[in-house]
């Protein structure tokens, strides 16, 4: 088999690269070792910046984000017992987010690549990028307990955190920076109407809760829990009691509770990859970098990722210009590293951590109150929430 870009992974980074690819009259071959279902059961993130929207919509597939989203122009800070609104709108001239869910997004992205006739292998085993130092590089793959081959000129590696692409790249060739964070987010979703008609991210002395939503009746809350910590020990009566304590009062009262179809806990982390480009594998969101999820960047530095390689793609078929394959690794980390910034600083300002000292807690009251209460530390915040242009 040829193709002219293999993709590893079906996750939103390469479902979003094949959209693009496709529209540019670009050949493509999507490999994920999951079945379609198991991506398309996977709860993951939910608010997009106006840029992911613009991929989403380049990409074929807004038609019903458009109709469905939520349009946020603001969320709330919650912490000595009040709440904060940061209006997103006001302090960055109009600027939004839209909450639209991960699992939404993925599907609208394998409907249009199914209509668009191109071609996606799921439950592929053993899927490894070769010789992608040289001018003819290729994947192999079983499928059914056959060896496989696709030849290609490119390979992206879309195949997240835990994927081959980058375990592919010799040491050293490769830089890692990593910080892990020591607690996790236990995550709910219910059939419930949200709390409140936007975001609450709630700091308590009792942990971090973020009260979100998918739709006017779907809801998804988290709450900081230690490390290590089971889901097991967490039926939704003791989930819903300890997310109640750690908002304020006329919030607490407001949430309404009901059974959970989803609870699972997401260790927190903050990831990069340098570079992002190995002779002929680019490697693409979580593959090459990973950020917690307390600022909500995670899938939006997906689709910048993406955007960048896209245009550097297109150039090179189109106009026989390598420029923007050759300034990729380059443009993605720029943007990559100030939501990594943003992202720590978020959660630091947010949890309580294991070993916070006196100090440090008189000093975490002070940011969040000095946000609360300057324009200008308050419109930083917001700038980087509904994300730095690319
Ligand atoms: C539990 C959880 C909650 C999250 N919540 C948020 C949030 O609230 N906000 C936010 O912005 N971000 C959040 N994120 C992060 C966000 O979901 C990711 O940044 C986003 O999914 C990245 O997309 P991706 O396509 O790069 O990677 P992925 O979505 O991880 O997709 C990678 C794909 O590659 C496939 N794959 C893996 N290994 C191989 C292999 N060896 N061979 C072939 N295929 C392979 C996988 O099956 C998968 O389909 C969350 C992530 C998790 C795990």
């Amino acid at each position: 088999m040829r193709t002219q870009v293999a993709i590893i992974g079906s996750g939103p980074s390469g479902l979003l690269l094949g959209q693009l690819l496709s529209g540019a009259g670009i050949d493509s071959v999507i490999l994920d070792r999951a079945s379609q279902q198991h991506i398309l059961d996977r709860v993951r993130a939910g608010v997009l910046e106006t840029g992911t929207v613009g991929v989403i919509n380049d990409a074929g597939a807004g038609r019903r984000l458009h109709a469905e989203a939520l349009i946020h122009g603001g969320f709330s800070l919650a912490f000595d017992g009040r709440d904060h609104r940061i209006d997103l709108a006001d302090l960055t001239g109009g600027k939004h987010v839209t909450v639209y869910g991960q699992t939404e997004v993925t599907h609208d992205l394998m409907d249009a690549r199914e209509a668009s006739g191109a071609l996606s292998i799921y439950a592929a085993d053993k899927v490894e990028p070769h010789d992608f130092d040289t001018s003819a590089p290729f994947v192999t793959f079983e499928k059914d307990g056959v060896t496989q081959r696709i030849d290609c000129d490119y390979i992206a590696g879309c195949d997240g955190f835990h994927g081959a692409s980058r375990q592919a790249v010799p040491d050293e060739a490769i830089r890692t920076y990593e910080k892990i964070y020591p607690f996790g987010w236990l995550g709910l979703l219910a059939e419930v109407p949200p709390v409140h008609h936007e975001l609450i991210y709630a700091n308590h002395p009792r942990g971090f809760a973020l009260c979100s939503m998918r739709s006017p009746t779907r809801s998804r809350y988290y709450i900081q829990v230690r490390e290590g910590e089971s889901v097991a020990a967490w039926n939704d009566a003791r989930f819903w009691d300890e997310l109640r304590r750690r908002l304020p009062a006329h919030h607490a009262e407001a949430v309404v509770t009901g059974p959970s179809f989803e609870k699972s806990i997401a260790p927190l982390r903050s990831f990069v990859a340098e570079p992002m480009r190995f002779g002929r594998l680019f490697l693409v969101g979580d593959a090459a970098h990973i950020v917690p999820p307390t600022g909500a960047k995670g899938l939006n530095l997906a689709a910048s990722d993406v955007h960048y390689l896209f245009e550097g793609l297109r150039d090179h078929y189109r106009d026989r210009s390598d420029a923007g394959l050759d300034a990729y690794s380059e443009r993605a980390l720029a943007r990559v590293w100030k939501a990594v910034r943003f992202s720590w600083w978020m959660t630091t300002m947010l949890h309580r951590f294991p070993q916070t000292s006196a100090f440090d807690q008189k000093v975490q009251e002070a940011e969040l109150d000095y946000l609360t209460h300057s324009r200008a530390a308050a419109t930083v915040l917001a700038e980087n929430y509904v994300g730095l242009p690319y």
